[in-house]
């Protein structure tokens, strides 16, 4: 059996987090959990799954909960993060919360030499030098969830890794793929969330429209598997069935398919080295899609990847500052306040103007995330 410590249970990556669980009862259990401002969804999981210690972000929440749960152990805040991550019960962690906000509790849960199965992808974008070397110090595996790093994983299955040559990760291309940099000026938040394969968070949607969640994944790859920017591609194929290959040195190339589904990434990595059913899964039926495309990106339209090579090929704060700024610009954006090319200018200031310091400790980090959200904000005053 095994324990799950789960962040960001209310949202989408959560969720079907607890379908899978519900899936399979007698490998899986929920241990403990967290949640953001969500509390009547958190009391439904809490009745169905009876976690043993649930956080909120507010202390409000989670004097709520305590009274209507008593016998639950509750806790809130950013320690609240860390408690369940760290909570002595589960043995993994799943990190689905959204944003750098992910980091402290994920270095607490692998010094607790507990697996990591990792969704937060800005968390390896902010700091996956210090993850990877504290993960390897402890001996904790990090075992991904995102679509396109379960994919390279399953291409990479007993293969020797000093045999790859390149990586190749597929981008659906997000909701605007067919539209010309003029087209982009005047589009709603309504439209950017409008995705055409998959249905996730409002954040990660907007991501995808710019193109900067395949940024980050890059970036996330070379944490992930020590490859060089040179190394990595971004090949948009509008169908999202491959969700990404290796190429091999004797030009063999490794792809792993399948529908349009996180559920089945969440499961690998949680029952990994298992593979598990999933009856409700729906199959992969090529006859009837019938055609596979694929084209090269467009950087001039797709600014944003741009940034994000530039951004680890430099390595250093500017990693923790490009995703800072992109955290906080998409989060204008979603209320309204600036453009969709706006998100792009906010990023593009930022990073000209960081003062880059290489092989950041975590204070660090902590502090160019903080400074950076700050000067977001006064650049949009
Ligand atoms: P959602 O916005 O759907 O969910 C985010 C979760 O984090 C919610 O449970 C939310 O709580 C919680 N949360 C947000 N802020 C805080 C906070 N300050 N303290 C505690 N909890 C907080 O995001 P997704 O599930 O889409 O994405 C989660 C992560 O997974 C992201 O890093 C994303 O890039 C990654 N990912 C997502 C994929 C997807 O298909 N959705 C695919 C691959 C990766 P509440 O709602 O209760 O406020
Ligand atoms: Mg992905």
């Amino acid at each position: 059996m095994k324990s799950i410590s789960l962040l960001g249970a209310t949202g989408s990556i959560g969720q079907q987090t607890l379908d899978i669980v519900k899936d399979h009862q007698e490998e899986f259990e929920i241990a403990a959990l967290a949640s953001g401002k969500n509390i009547e969804k958190t009391k439904e999981i809490i009745r169905e799954f009876s976690p043993k210690l649930v956080s909120m972000q507010s202390e409000e929440d989670a004097r709520a909960l305590s009274k209507e749960f008593p016998g639950l152990e509750v806790t809130h805040g950013s320690q609240g993060l860390i408690d369940v991550a760290t909570y002595s019960d589960s043995n993994v962690l799943l990190n689905a919360v959204l944003g750098s906000i992910g980091l402290e509790s994920t270095l607490a849960a692998i010094r607790q030499k507990k697996a990591i199965a990792i969704a937060n992808k800005e968390t390896l974008v902010t700091a996956g030098h210090l993850v990877m070397a504290e993960a390897k110090k402890y001996g904790a595996p990090i075992l991904p969830v995102d679509s396109e790093h379960s994919a390279l994983w399953q291409s990479m299955n007993g293969e020797n890794p000093k045999s790859a040559e390149r990586l190749i990760l597929t981008a659906s291309g997000g909701s605007f793929r067919d539209k010309t940099r003029e087209e982009l000026e005047g589009v709603t938040v309504k439209q950017a969330l409008n995705h055409p394969n998959w249905s996730m968070g409002a954040k990660i949607t907007i991501d995808s429209a710019t193109l900067m969640n395949k940024g980050l994944e890059v970036i996330e790859a070379a944490v992930l598997y020590g490859m060089s920017y040179d190394k990595i591609d971004v090949l948009i194929h509008r169908e999202s069935i491959i969700h990404s290959m290796v190429e091999y040195h004797d030009s063999s190339v490794m792809a792993q398919l399948g529908t349009a589904d996180m559920r089945t990434p969440i499961q690998y990595a949680l029952s990994y080295p298992e593979r598990l059913p999933r009856s409700t899964a729906e199959r992969l039926d090529l006859a009837k899609i019938g055609q596979l495309h694929f084209e090269n990106v467009d950087f001039n339209r797709f600014r944003c990847l741009d940034f994000a090579y530039e951004a680890g090929r430099m390595g250093g704060t500017i990693l923790t500052a490009m995703n800072a700024a992109n955290e906080a610009a998409v989060g204008s954006f979603l209320q309204e306040k600036i453009t969709f090319l706006q998100i792009e200018d906010v990023i593009e200031r930022v990073m000209q103007t960081h003062d880059n310091v290489q092989n950041p400790d975590l204070e660090t980090i902590l502090a160019v995330d903080k400074e950076t959200r700050k000067i977001v904000e006064g650049m949009l005053k």
